[in-house]
């Protein structure tokens, strides 16, 4: 990235970019986020555009046909989609968490034989499998095996993962499991991460979860029943992958900071139009005080969260550990996002707990960004352990 840059300034070339993901989310993702939410279906045209735009290799290197994002594109980037949808914003940020892993963690060939399609296409799709029913804010108790079978040089997957974003949408999922040596137990130290394809035999896509929120976009259980993968196809040491996923979620976390960032934004935008329309006791009840300092209030979260992911963007670039800067820029940013659609739906009355009106939307598709990638109360405890120099 060039250009120069003042504070949370954004570059030129940052700019642009936000500028042009603004303009395709507003007039071709937003127009088609109320249907795809009622029909919970995910808009696969969409996708492509994204594709087309060079989204989908936002984080993969230039040299492997990607756009190389730094930390503020890339938050830009989700803030931006996900003024226009969650779903397809939290979509496109699984695939990087794919591609990211493969760009990290994989040898030259694995990189070669992945990113370029990935990138250029969107396809595969990227998914990234770590949590199980039995194992979420602590990934270190999954119990997904992989034994390794020295005759054939493959890997047999055994076990279920939960809550896979992506999973019905038929790509490459990263998937975490405890290598299974028969001389010694499973434990923590033996988690590494496949590249698995979903057309591989034993991989089974489950049941697809009706949810609260997030409805268009595609969330399922996937199982491994002796699911074969080449050796080839493993991307860390045994031992290395639980940390691999811990660095990946730390970049991850940034974007869905900069999600929660862009539904606040729009619920406040959709507030302040509806009351600058809306009359009651003859003017609008924009002019009355009381709607205007909920107004402020929601307008001053959302600068303090964009501000705070800023400044995570800012020490990642810089080199330096910004666990916690991106645990506050989440916290803070999804806590920010569901009170602004809170409130939206409060200035929009009886019509703001409609379908009709999309704060109505916005309001469900917040929460999320409380729960997915580390809850609020993870986020806390890595806070905390800051605050102690821990
Ligand atoms: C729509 C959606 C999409 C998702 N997409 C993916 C995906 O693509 N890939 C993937 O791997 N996962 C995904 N997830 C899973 C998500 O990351 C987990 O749901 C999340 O990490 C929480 O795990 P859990 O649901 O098992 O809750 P639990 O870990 O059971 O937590 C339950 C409650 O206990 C609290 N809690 C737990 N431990 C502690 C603690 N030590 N201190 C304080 N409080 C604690 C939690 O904060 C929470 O309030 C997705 C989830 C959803 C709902």
């Amino acid at each position: 990235m060039t250009g120069a840059r003042v504070g949370s300034a954004l570059t030129d070339e940052q700019q642009a970019v936000r500028d042009l993901v603004a303009e395709f989310a507003a007039e071709e993702v937003r127009p088609t986020a109320a249907e795809a939410d009622e029909t919970e279906t995910f808009p696969e045209d969409v996708w492509d555009e994204l594709a087309e735009l060079g989204l989908t290799g936002l984080t993969v290197p230039e040299e492997y046909g990607g756009f190389g994002a730094d930390e503020t594109t890339y938050a830009v980037v989700n803030e931006a989609l996900a003024h226009g949808s969650l779903a397809v914003a939290t979509a496109l940020s699984v695939h990087c968490l794919a591609t990211s892993c493969i760009a990290e963690f994989g040898t030259d060939e694995q990189r070669e034989a992945w990113l370029p399609e990935m990138a250029e296409t969107g396809r595969p799709v990227g998914m990234f499998c770590l949590s199980e029913p039995h194992a979420g804010s602590n990934p270190a108790e999954m119990s997904t095996t992989a034994t390794y079978d020295p005759e054939t040089d493959e890997y047999a997957l055994n076990g279920e993962k939960q809550w896979i974003t992506n999973g019905n949408r038929g790509g490459v999922a990263i998937v975490f499991a405890k290598v299974d040596d028969p001389d010694r137990e499973p434990d923590d130290d033996a988690i590494t991460q496949f590249l698995v394809p979903a057309d591989t035999d034993g991989f089974e896509v489950g049941k697809k979860e009706e949810k609260l929120g997030l409805r268009a976009s595609d969330t399922t259980g996937i199982s491994f029943d002796g699911c074969r993968v080449p050796a080839e196809n493993r991307l860390t040491e045994p031992g290395k992958g639980l940390s691999a996923a811990f660095r990946t979620l730390t970049e991850g976390r940034i974007g869905i900071a900069a999600q929660a960032v862009g539904v606040a934004q729009a619920a406040l935008d959709e507030a302040k139009s509806y009351a600058t329309e809306r009359e009651q006791f003859d003017r609008p009840i924009a002019d009355i005080q009381t709607i205007r300092h909920k107004l402020a209030e929601m307008a001053t979260d959302v600068s303090a969260a964009r501000l705070l992911v800023r400044e995570a963007c800012r020490q990642a670039e810089a080199g330096e550990d910004y666990r916690v800067a991106a645990s506050k820029a989440k916290y803070r940013a999804s806590e920010a996002a569901m009170s602004v659609t809170n409130e939206a739906v409060q200035i929009h009355g009886g019509y703001g707990y409609t379908t009709e009106f999309d704060v109505e939307r916005l309001y469900r598709d917040a929460k999320i960004t409380e729960i997915y990638e580390g809850t609020t109360e993870i986020q806390k405890t890595i806070i905390a352990r800051g605050v102690f120099g821990e």
